[in-house]
């Protein structure tokens, strides 16, 4: 039993080297998590420069956190960002060499069980002081998956009375509570309740399980599905706390009010046809059908989900410049594509994520079997490094969806392109601002276009003197490419022009070098280099720490 909700990735925070071996064990524990690391100190999956304002940033956003470090220090990080709410997410301090583990805050949101699952893959015993948890082994307020609590208030009155001397009954399926140490009684006047429906009776602990399922099979519109369902509340005395997933034939699987109804019902949308040990509740005319399990329901055993296909850029290499919702998509990931190099720097994974990785030139190949995974329900992501706009895998993606626009599977996928840092972008913000002023961009493969349309853009792009960067320079396969373009932008440039050459940026490695067009020669240029030639304009003067200079296209234009 894990408490945690799969799509928020765990923070497993350090200060240290020393911590690291610990917080890569516990990560193997939790698929999805990513250790943050302090920059100064430790490399790790994310880094941050204060653990202060990182941990609050963190708690704020509901993010489970397990700090290698001291209680103390965690507590006086978040201790002005405690907020009085019944639901926080997880936080506990683990002893750097994983002797210790506290579970501080998020009692209701399963800190212990946590504190249980990570004790155990370090082969400690977890620092539990929850009374109520030391006393009958459960917290009878964090029930596992699949069920939930209908009143948290109402629960924290029943552990006291419990805790107090009161006795109680169990009625209904609770496997969990039959490990429990429950002061159990047969004629108590306390009862734990199990059960889909509501009730009013006093003094009991009411306890949900998620198991009935809302079947759509013909679209009406999204307020009269959901009065319709909440009608059946009514009339069976159900708690809507009951309801596990909407499900819908898969003809159904591109519609966006089934979307609308799944999101206000707040469960998972599924596809495909409902499996038998089914009771039909409530059968209307409308296509709607309201089903009950015996057990709870694990929604992703019904069918398949709508599959989603995320094309994102990674930035020029380095983590801090990968904007957060592509890092958020492969976290969510089941299965990543990509040109092997670019999959390995999109890493770390969890052992249930899927790496496809091939070679550079199969683009097309990659974005149909993309789709392909993506309409069985996968939730795909597709990497590129910089931008996936530029010279890069979103308009593959796009011609095959464009290519396969009969096929209702690719259709129903849920597309979505995520934007990157562009080595262009990355390159003139380490010289400064080159691209200060107009610029275009160009790759200068011709392995995909005519020789003779480069030659034609480069020189239409140097007469009217916007400043160039130049993709794809120069391979193995293309060596005589950048002197030709060179000597096309001599023709209409003086040799002074400022050039800028971005090697490897963001990556290990980095060289950024300031060179003029008449010094530039192809042999400092490399495929992992961006070139960025100026305008007229553009200009450059000694920084003032001696380290080469800054360089700059201005505003303005004389
Ligand atoms: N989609 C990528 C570009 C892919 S084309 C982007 O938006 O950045 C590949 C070319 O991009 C390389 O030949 C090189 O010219 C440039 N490039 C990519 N990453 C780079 C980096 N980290 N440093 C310098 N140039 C890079």
């Amino acid at each position: 039993m894990t408490a945690l909700n799969d799509q928020v990735p765990v923070a497993i925070v350090v200060l240290g080297a020393g911590a690291i071996d610990t917080a890569r064990r516990i990560q193997a524990r939790y698929p999805g998590s990513l250790v943050h690391g302090l920059e100064s100190r430790v490399p790790a999956d994310v880094a941050f420069t204060e653990l202060g304002p990182h941990l609050r940033e963190l708690y704020a956003h509901n993010t489970p956190i397990i700090a290698l470090c001291a209680a103390g220090i965690v507590i006086r990080c978040l201790a002005s960002a405690l907020a009085d709410k019944s639901f926080e997410a997880p936080v506990l301090a683990v002893a750097e060499d994983g002797s210790a583990v506290v579970p501080l805050l998020g009692g209701l949101g399963g800190v212990n069980v946590m504190a249980r699952e990570i004790a155990a893959a370090l082969d400690v015993a977890p620092a539990i002081t929850t009374s109520g948890e030391l006393r009958f082994g459960t917290c009878l307020l964090n029930p596992p998956a699949g069920y939930v609590l209908a009143d948290i208030e109402l629960g924290k009155r029943f552990v006291s009375d419990l805790l107090a001397g009161a006795t109680t009954r169990v009625e209904g399926h609770a496997p969990w509570l039959n490990a429990a140490d429950l002061p159990r009684a047969k004629d108590a006047s306390l009862a734990i309740r199990i059960t889909p429906h509501t009730s009013e009776v006093p003094g009991e602990l009411m306890i949900h399980p998620r198991c009935v399922v809302v079947c759509v099979t013909a679209l009406s519109s999204v307020d009269s599905i959901l009065e319709r369902v909440s009608q059946t509340w009514r009339e069976h005395r159900l708690s809507p706390m009951s309801l596990a997933a909407v499900l819908a034939p898969l003809s159904m699987i591109a519609s966006a009010p089934l979307a609308d109804v799944a999101q206000a019902l707040d469960v998972p949308l599924r596809f495909g046809t409902l499996p038998a040990g089914f009771e039909t509740l409530e059968s209307h005319d409308d296509g709607i059908v309201i089903a009950l399990a015996p057990q709870p329901v694990d929604p992703t055993t019904l069918g398949q989900a709508r599959g989603t296909l995320t094309v994102i850029g990674l930035g020029p290499g380095s983590a801090d410049l990968m904007v957060p919702a592509a890092r958020r998509a492969l976290t969510q990931a089941d299965d990543v594509l990509g040109y092997e190099t670019y999959v390995r720097m999109a890493g770390p994974f969890a052992p249930h994520q899927v790496l496809h990785c091939t070679d550079n030139r199969e683009e097309m190949q990659r974005a149909r079997h993309a789709f392909e995974l993506a309409s069985t329900g996968h939730n795909v992501v597709v990497v590129s490094s910089g931008d996936p706009g530029v010279f890069a895998m979103a308009a593959a993606v796009l011609e095959a969806l464009d290519e396969g626009r009969d096929n209702a599977l690719w259709n129903a996928v849920q597309l979505q392109v995520v934007p990157g840092v562009s080595a262009a972008l990355a390159t003139a913000a380490r010289a400064g601002a080159p691209l200060g002023h107009d610029f275009c961009m160009l790759s200068l493969s011709d392995n995909l276009k005519p020789w003779v349309v480069i030659e034609t853009r480069l020189r239409h792009a140097a007469q009217a003197d916007l400043v160039m960067a130049f993709y794809n320079p120069v391979s193995r396969a293309r060596p005589w490419q950048l002197d030709r373009a060179l000597d096309i932008v001599r023709e209409h440039r003086s040799g002074g022009t400022l050039i800028v050459l971005g090697r490897n940026i963001g990556r290990p490695g980095e060289t950024l070098t300031t060179t003029t067009l008449d010094k530039l020669h192809s042999s400092q240029v490399d495929m992992r280099t961006m070139v960025i030639v100026g305008s007229s304009t553009t200009r450059s003067f000694p920084r003032s720490n001696g380290d080469g200079d800054w360089v700059y296209t201005p505003r303005w234009y004389e």
